[in-house]
C-alpha cells in the first residue's frame, strides 16, 4: 500500500518536537511537504509559505497535520477539505465548538477523514486507568495541573489571545484524559478564572465539576508554578486510590506503579492512519465543551499583570 503523503502545516514547537519524528517513524506516512509562513521547514522536503501556495504549486498531498495555533485552524482545514485531503487537527481542535462542528459535517460530505487529536489520551497510563476505573464506584476526583508558563510557552503571544485558551491550553489535556477514563459523563458546576489585567485569557482556574452519579471532580489549574510541576489526576474509588501522574505517563494503582513507554504521538499517527484506511473520522469535542462551559459559566477575577 502506498504511504499517505502528508504535509505538516505550522512548523513550530510541537511540529518539530513530536509530529516530524512521529511521521518519520511511521511507514504508513511519507512527509511530502511542510508549510509555515516564517519557519524554513526541513532540509530536503518541499516547503511552502502558505497552504494556498502548496495547493497551487504542489507537490500533491493526501493529508495535512494542522499544528498551528487554534485561531487559524478552521480556514486551513476548510482549504484542505475542499481538496479532499484528510485532516489531523492538533488540540484544541479549533477556536470555537461551532467551527469544529462545521468541519465535521464538511469532512463527512467530502468523504475525508477528520481527526481531532487528543495526544494525552495516548499517554502510557491512560488505557489501563480507563480499564481499571470501568468497574469501580467513583467517590471523588482531583485534577492538579500546575506548570510554569515561562518554561513551557515562552513568547507564545497567541496563547493569551481570545481562542488561545490561556491555562486551558494545557488544562484541556487533563480534561481529555478525565473524559476518557471516567466511566460517567462529567459536567461543570462552577468556575473561577483568574485573568491577568493585561491579557485576554486565564493564567489560573479553579473548577468544580461533577459526574452524573454526583461524584465531585475538582480541577486546579495554574500557570504560575515554579519548582516541581504537577500534571496529576487522583481518583478515589471503592477499591482504593488511582493516581495518574506526569500527564498520564505514570499510573499508580493500589497494587503498585506501572511505567510504560511514552507513545503519545506515535499512537496518534497510528490512529490517524487507521482512520484514513477505514474511511472514518474521530471528532470528540467533550474536553473542548468543558472548557467552553468554563468560559460560559465561570466567574472572572482580574489578577496581577503577566509579562513574559
Ligand atoms: P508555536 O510554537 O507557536 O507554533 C505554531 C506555528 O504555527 C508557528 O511556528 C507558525 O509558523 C505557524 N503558523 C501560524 N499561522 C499559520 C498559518 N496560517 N499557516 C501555517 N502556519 C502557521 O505553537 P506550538 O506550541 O507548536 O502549538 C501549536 C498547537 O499545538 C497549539 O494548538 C497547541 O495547543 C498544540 N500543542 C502544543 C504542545 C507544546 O508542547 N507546545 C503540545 C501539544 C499540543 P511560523 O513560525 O512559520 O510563522
Amino acid at each position: 500500500m502506498d504511504p499517505i503523503r502528508i504535509a505538516v502545516v505550522g512548523v513550530g514547537k510541537i511540529a518539530r518536537d513530536q509530529h516530524l519524528p512521529a511521521i518519520a517513524g511511521n511507514s504508513a506516512f511519507s512527509l511530502a511537504a511542510t508549510v509555515s509562513p516564517h519557519d524554513p521547514g526541513v532540509e530536503g522536503v518541499p516547503h511552502a509559505r502558505s497552504l494556498e501556495e502548496l495547493i497551487e504549486r504542489g507537490p500533491a498531498v493526501d493529508a495535512v497535520a494542522l499544528c498551528t495555533p487554534p485561531q487559524v485552524r478552521y480556514d486551513l482545514a476548510v482549504q484542505a477539505l475542499r481538496k479532499g485531503m484528510h485532516v489531523f487537527l492538533e488540540k484544541p481542535p479549533g477556536a470555537t465548538l461551532g467551527e469544529v462542528g462545521a468541519l465535521s459535517s464538511r469532512a463527512d460530505k467530502v468523504g475525508a477523514t477528520l481527526f481531532a487529536a487528543w495526544h494525552s489520551r495516548f499517554a502510557a497510563g491512560v488505557a489501563p486507568a480507563r480499564a481499571w476505573l470501568a468497574e469501580r464506584r467513583i467517590d471523588s476526583v482531583s485534577i492538579v495541573w500546575r506548570e510554569d508558563v515561562r518554561v513551557w510557552h515562552p513568547g507564545q503571544a497567541w496563547i493569551w489571545e481570545p481562542g488561545g485558551l490561556g491555562v486551558f491550553d494545557p488544562g484541556i489535556n487533563a480534561l481529555s484524559i478525565a473524559t476518557h477514563i471516567l466511566p460517567r459523563q462529567m459536567f461543570l458546576q462552577s468556575a473561577t478564572l483568574e485573568i491577568p489585567a493585561n491579557r485576554a485569557a486565564p493564567i489560573g482556574a479553579d473548577i468544580q465539576f461533577r459526574d452524573t452519579a454526583g461524584a465531585p471532580i475538582h480541577m486546579d489549574l495554574d500557570w504560575r508554578q515554579t519548582g516541581p510541576q504537577s500534571w496529576d489526576i487522583i481518583v478515589e474509588t471503592d477499591a482504593g486510590t488511582l493516581k495518574l501522574s506526569n500527564g498520564g505517563a505514570v499510573l499508580t494503582l493500589p497494587s503498585g506503579v506501572e511505567h510504560n513507554e511514552d507513545l503519545e504521538y506515535p499512537g496518534l499517527y497510528a490512529r490517524f492512519a487507521t482512520l484514513i484506511r477505514g474511511g472514518r473520522s474521530d471528532v470528540d469535542v467533550a474536553p473542548f465543551r468543558l472548557v467552553a462551559d468554563a468560559f460560559l459559566r465561570g466567574h472572572r477575577k482580574i489578577v496581577e499583570e503577566f509579562h513574559d
